[in-house]
């Protein structure tokens, strides 16, 4: 199967193809046309499986058609247990964006950051933010994320790195932000492994996903 069969907009598959990335790889083919349908999804996924494309090109694909609506707060949520894994999952996103030309804003959010970063970074807003769960919860604090803006703008919630979530002590922070997302929203959950944790994750995010076993 090529992208091309699995619906994928041309303009990510010229962005792909300038990468050197021709074909789909099996997560790929899978979980990409259900994620196009809104399903909410939980794949096992490794590093290596091409797991970041596979909820990547999905979302850029949607929020192509919904670029243009005015929004309060960041379409999507993308969140990493690590500040490794927001560079990464950020500079893919960005080079994606780049090679396709469109007008969509992603920002990572670290740590690090005063106050003030935050809420520069914040401003616009972007479209799709990459951050730890703690990281969103201090803006949640702060009010430089408003809970409401959270529960009007939000439609894609994707915990990546789901298993490690939990085990790095930030179910806290997600407690804090599950109660303001929307019931419209979509919500995916990668995980290398399943465990406990992840049906604990599965229970407080999840309506009724398609659950993937590659
Ligand atoms: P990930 O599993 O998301 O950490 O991706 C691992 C690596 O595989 C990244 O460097 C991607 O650029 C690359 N990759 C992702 N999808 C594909 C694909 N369909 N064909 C070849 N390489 C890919």
């Amino acid at each position: 199967q090529t992208f091309e069969e699995l619906g994928l907009d041309p303009r990510l598959i010229r962005a792909l193809s300038k990468k050197g990335i021709e074909k789909p790889t099996p997560i790929q083919r899978v979980a990409i046309p259900l994620i196009m349908e809104g399903k909410d999804v939980v794949s096992r996924a490794k590093t290596g499986s091409g797991k970041t494309y596979a909820y990547l090109l999905p979302l850029l694909q949607k929020l192509f058609s919904d670029s243009g609506s005015r929004k309060t707060a960041p379409s999507a949520f993308v969140l990493v247990p690590t500040r490794e894994l927001c560079q990464q999952v950020y500079s893919e996103g960005l080079s994606l964006i780049e090679f396709c030309r469109v007008h969509l804003k992603v920002v990572q959010l670290t740590s690090s950051m005063p106050i003030a970063d935050l809420k520069a970074a914040l401003a616009g807003p972007p479209d799709i933010l990459v951050s730890t769960p703690a990281c969103i919860s201090t803006c949640m604090s702060a009010a430089v994320l408003q809970t409401k803006s959270i529960q009007d703008s939000l439609s894609v919630l994707i915990l990546d790195e789901a298993d490690l979530l939990l085990s790095y002590g930030y179910e806290d922070d997600l407690k804090a932000l599950i109660p303001h997302v929307p019931r419209r929203c979509q919500c995916l959950l990668m995980s290398a492994t399943s465990s406990s944790d992840i049906e604990k994750l599965k229970k407080l995010v999840l309506h009724n996903p398609y659950i993937l076993t590659l």
